[in-house]
C-alpha cells in the first residue's frame, strides 16, 4: 500500500512548498523507496496552459503533453523521474469530471453534491497517480485558510479514516517572519496556521519552518507547546544559496528517518547523497565564473520582477555549470529595452547569450538584435523555441537578404513568412478551443551526422538514454515518434509551440550556410525543423524544443552543456 505524505503551506504563498516537497521526495528516494509526487492546484483553470507566466511563473510541460504548474518541474528535477500529467490535479479538472459524469448519467437518481462527490473524485485521482509507488508526496497548493483548498484538506482527512493514520502524515510548511523594526523571529503566524489547519481536523505531524536564519531552540519549544508536537519534529529550513542544498539541510535534522518512523517504515538504505553533495559544492564554489545574458520578455509585474517565468532555463544553466565546474551568473536583459543601436552596449562583456521561449510581438526586435550581435561577434548563442524561430528570422533578413522576413505570429502579411503555422497545426487549432492547441510534449527528432548537436547528445549520454525510451510509447502516443528511417540518432525533447520553420525556405537558408541539424518527420510526411546550427561560429545552436524540461543536476541537458562549455572556453 502507498504511504502518503501531505504537504500544505501556511502564512504566505511562495513559502517554498514546492522545493520542500521535492526535497522530501528526494530524501525518501535516497532511503531506497519508490516515490512519486502529486501537485494539487486549487484554481479552476483546467490546466496551467492558459495562465499568465508573470503571475504563476513558468508553464511546465510534461512528456505526455500536460501544461502544468512549475512545481512539477522541481519534482522531476529532484526525483530524477518523468512525472505524467495526471499527477497535477486542479479544482477545474475535479469539477469538470464530476459534472461530465453527471451529464452522462453515471450518478443517475442521486443528488450530486459537493460532499461526497468532490472529495471522492479527489481521492480517486490521488490513488490513480500514486498506483505502484511506495510513497506519494502530495503538495496542496495555496495557503491554509484559503477557501479554495478546503475540499482538498477535507478529502485528505477522509483518506486518513480510510487507510489509517499510520499510512498518512501531514507536514505544514510555514514561514517565520523577522520584522525589521523588531529584529526578532515571530512564531505567531505559524501558530495561527496550525489553528486554521485544525479546523479541517488536521494536526501536523511535522512543521517545517522557512525563515531568514535557522530556528533556535526557544522558538522550536514555543511551537512544540502550541502545536503539541515534539520540538524535534519542528524542522528548520532557512534561506540558503542554492535550492539543491535543501535536502541536505533537512537531513541534518534526520527528517527522512523521522518520517519513515512515523509511517512505520524501516530504513532500507542509509543515504549518502555523495554525488549530489559534490555537485552542490560546485554550484557554491566553482573554479570559474561566467556571465550569461538571458534576453527575455516576461520580466516585470508592477514594481517587482518575477524570475520564475524562466525557472527551468535557469536551473538548466546551473546544472550544466555544476557538471563543468563553472559558476553561471545569469543577468536578465529585458528585450523591450534592446534595440539595434544599443545592443552592443547592453550585451558587451557577456560570455554567452540565451534567448528563451516566448509569445507575441513585444520585445521581438530586441531579441533579433541580440541574436545578430551574438552571430556577428562570435558570442556563444543558444536559442530555445521562439529563440530558434527568431534566429531564423534574423538569418533570413541579414544573411539571405530577405529584408522583410518574419514570423506570421508577429506579421501576418509578411512577404517572406519564414516562420508560420503549418496546415497540420491549423487543423488542431480549428478543432479545439484555445486550451491545448499547441504542439505539446515529447517529440522525436532525428539528428544529422557530423553536427555539433549530435555530438553533444552523444557526449552527454542522452542519445543512448533516449533511444532506450523509444519503445516505451503506447500505440496512442506513436505520433510523438513520427516516421523514422532508423532509430540510431533519435532524441526526444518536449515542445510547446504553434509555429514552425516554413519548409519552403529551408534550402535558401541552407545555401547561405545554416545547418538544420535535426528534424521530426510527421506521420503525414511533413518535416518539422527541430535544430539549427552555424558550423562557422564557435557555438550558435537553437532548437524548436524546450530542452530545459529534461535537465537534471548530474545529468545536464546536452545543448546547455555545450553552450556553457563554449562560453567557458571562450572566456
Ligand atoms: N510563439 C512561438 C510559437 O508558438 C514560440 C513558442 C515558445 O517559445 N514556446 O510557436
Amino acid at each position: 500500500m502507498t504511504k502518503y505524505i501531505i504537504v500544505a503551506g501556511g502564512v504566505i504563498s511562495g513559502v517554498g512548498k514546492g522545493v520542500t516537497t521535492a526535497s522530501i521526495g528526494k530524501i525518501i528516494k535516497e532511503y531506497g523507496y519508490s516515490v512519486t509526487a502529486i501537485k494539487i492546484d486549487p484554481y479552476l483553470n483546467y490546466d496551467a496552459g492558459t495562465l499568465r507566466p508573470t503571475e504563476h511563473g513558468e508553464v511546465w510541460v510534461t512528456d505526455d503533453g500536460g501544461e502544468i504548474d512549475q512545481d512539477l518541474g522541481n519534482y522531476e528535477r529532484f526525483l530524477d523521474m518523468e512525472i505524467p500529467k495526471i499527477n497535477n490535479i486542479t479544482s477545474g479538472q475535479i469539477y469538470k469530471t464530476v459534472i461530465d459524469r453527471e451529464r452522462k448519467g453515471e450518478y443517475l437518481g442521486e443528488t450530486v453534491q459537493f460532499i461526497p462527490h468532490i472529495p471522492d473524485e479527489i481521492r480517486r485521482r490521488i490513488k490513480e497517480s500514486s498506483k505502484g509507488y511506495e510513497f506519494a508526496i502530495i503538495e496542496i497548493g495555496g495557503t491554509i485558510g484559503d477557501f479554495e483548498n478546503l475540499p482538498f484538506l477535507f478529502a485528505m482527512k477522509g483518506m486518513e479514516r480510510e487507510i489509517g493514520k499510520e499510512n498518512i502524515i501531514y507536514i505544514l510548511v510555514s514561514y517565520m517572519p523577522v520584522p525589521e523594526h523588531m529584529g526578532e523571529m515571530k512564531t505567531k503566524p505559524t501558530q495561527q496556521a496550525i489553528k486554521l489547519l485544525s479546523e479541517s481536523g488536521i494536526f501536523p505531524d511535522f512543521i517545517i519552518c522557512r525563515s531568514l536564519s535557522p530556528l533556535d531552540d526557544i522558538r522550536k519549544k514555543k511551537i512544540e507547546t502550541y502545536a503539541n508536537i515534539p520540538s524535534d519534529y519542528v524542522i528548520s529550513e532557512p534561506d540558503i544559496d542554492t535550492i539543491y542544498r535543501i535536502p541536505l539541510d533537512l537531513e541534518k535534522e534526520s527528517l527522512g528517518y523521522k518520517i519513515l518512523s512515523e509511517l512505520r517504515m524501516k530504513l532500507r538504505k542509509r543515504p549518502t547523497f555523495r554525488s549530489w553533495k559534490e555537485l552542490v559544492k560546485k554550484i557554491i564554489s566553482p573554479s570559474k565564473k561566467i556571465r550569461i545574458a538571458l534576453v527575455g520578455k516576461y520580466l516585470d509585474i508592477g514594481n517587482f520582477s518575477l524570475k520564475d517565468s524562466y525557472i527551468s532555463v535557469n536551473e538548466s544553466l546551473l546544472h550544466a555549470g555544476a557538471s563543468l565546474d563553472v559558476g553561471v551568473e545569469i543577468e536578465w536583459i529585458d528585450s523591450k529595452k534592446l534595440e539595434k543601436e544599443n545592443a552592443e552596449k547592453m550585451l558587451e562583456g557577456f560570455d554567452g547569450i540565451l534567448i528563451p521561449g516566448g509569445f507575441g510581438n513585444s520585445g521581438v526586435e530586441g531579441k533579433i538584435s541580440a541574436i545578430k550581435y551574438a552571430r556577428e561577434n562570435g558570442i556563444p548563442f543558444l536559442g530555445l523555441c521562439y529563440g530558434l524561430q527568431l534566429a531564423i528570422v534574423e538569418y533570413a533578413r541579414n544573411v539571405c537578404t530577405l529584408k522583410d522576413a518574419h514570423t506570421t505570429e508577429v506579421d501576418k502579411d509578411t512577404k517572406n513568412p519564414v516562420i508560420c503555422i503549418l496546415n497540420s497545426q491549423k487543423n488542431i487549432m480549428e478543432n479545439h478551443d484555445y486550451g491545448g492547441t499547441m504542439r505539446l510534449g515529447a517529440y522525436a527528432a532525428t539528428l544529422k551526422k557530423d553536427t555539433k548537436v549530435l555530438s553533444l547528445y552523444r557526449e552527454t549520454g542522452r542519445l543512448k538514454e533516449d533511444r532506450e525510451k523509444l519503445g516505451n510509447y503506447k500505440k496512442s502516443e506513436q505520433f510523438r515518434l513520427g516516421k523514422m528511417e532508423d532509430d540510431s540518432n533519435v532524441v526526444l525533447e518536449r515542445h510547446r509551440h504553434r509555429y514552425e520553420v516554413n519548409p519552403e525556405y529551408v534550402s535558401r537558408l541552407e545555401e547561405k550556410g545554416m545547418v538544420f541539424s535535426g528534424c521530426h518527420i510527421m506521420e503525414d510526411g511533413t518535416s518539422l525543423m527541430e535544430y539549427i546550427e552555424l558550423p562557422q561560429h564557435n557555438f550558435f545552436v537553437a532548437t524548436q524544443s524546450h530542452p530545459e524540461f529534461k535537465s537534471r543536476l548530474g545529468n545536464p541537458s546536452p545543448l546547455f552543456y555545450g553552450f556553457i562549455k563554449a562560453c567557458s572556453e571562450k572566456k
